[in-house]
């Protein structure tokens, strides 16, 4: 899914978003299969997989003007942070690609650094020295956001696509979704809204100053073909 600079709706990066194409059942969407592969484990095996595969996506579209600015995105589960070699199978994939540190984002949720927030913080601080930056996913919805964002070192928020939803009919949605974006910013991180539906949502994002977005509105999730087509 293609995510937006805001300010110019210009094209930064991409969100890599999994499917599983079954022979029989279709195009099983994460939300099924994500949780199965985290609970069994296999999600240590599919976990660098992805990670590998966007990083070879993210060096071809060097080859296209204006591609090579662009980052990656990658959806990392708590089960896979937690494995801790998260590191160094990062810093293969970028070895074996030959894409560079800083186009590469690592998004976690809440829930992978609740707990233990002392472990999330040496091991985002691994991926830090990798250069790599890191996002935290669905925020707002941990009900501790604060709280973390002094101990785990992050470079950005993606404010939950339910802040977002009704951001224009609910009074206290649009209250929280500004200090989040004004508390970010007073730290110096990057705010990413997600679920962006509609224009009215759009515009509101960015006279409050959000500084990336994604959505439907802005732009679907794609196959990796039609997202080469829209960088072409
Ligand atoms: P997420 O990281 O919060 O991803 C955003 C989800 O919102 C995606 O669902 C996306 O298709 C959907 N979305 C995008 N724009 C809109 C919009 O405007 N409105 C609405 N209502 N939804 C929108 P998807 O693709 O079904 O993924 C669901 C979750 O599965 C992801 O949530 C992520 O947590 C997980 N996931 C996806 N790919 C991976 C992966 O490679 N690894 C891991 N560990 N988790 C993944
Ligand atoms: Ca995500
Ligand atoms: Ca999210």
């Amino acid at each position: 899914q293609p995510v937006y600079r805001t300010r110019d709706r210009r094209l930064v990066g991409v969100e890599v978003l999994l499917r599983w194409q079954h022979p029989h059942l279709g195009a099983i969407p994460p939300s099924v299969f994500i949780q199965v592969a985290e609970q069994s484990g296999l999600i240590e095996q599919l976990g660098p997989k992805v990670l590998r595969a966007a990083c070879l996506e993210a060096r071809r579209w060097e080859s296209v003007p204006g591609g090579e600015h662009l980052f990656v995105s990658v959806n990392v589960s708590p089960r896979q942070l937690r494995s801790g070699d998260l590191s160094d199978v990062v810093a293969a994939s970028l070895l074996e690609s030959g894409l560079p540190a800083s186009r590469l984002h690592i998004e976690l949720t809440e829930t992978a650094v609740i707990g233990d927030e002392m472990l999330a913080a040496s091991l985002l601080d691994k991926l830090h020295r990798n250069g790599v930056k890191v996002w935290l996913d669905d925020f707002g919805t941990g009900f501790s956001g604060l709280s973390h964002l002094r101990q785990v070192p992050v470079d950005g928020v993606k404010i939950d696509r339910s802040f977002v939803a009704d951001l224009l009919r609910d009074p206290d949605d649009l209250a929280l979704t500004s200090a989040i974006i004004s508390m970010a910013h007073s730290i110096g991180i990057t705010v990413v809204a997600e679920g962006v539906e509609t224009e009215g949502q759009y515009e509101v994002l960015r006279e409050r100053g959000c500084d990336l977005g994604q959505g439907y509105w802005l732009g679907p999730p794609l196959t990796a073909a039609e997202c080469d087509a829209l960088l072409a």
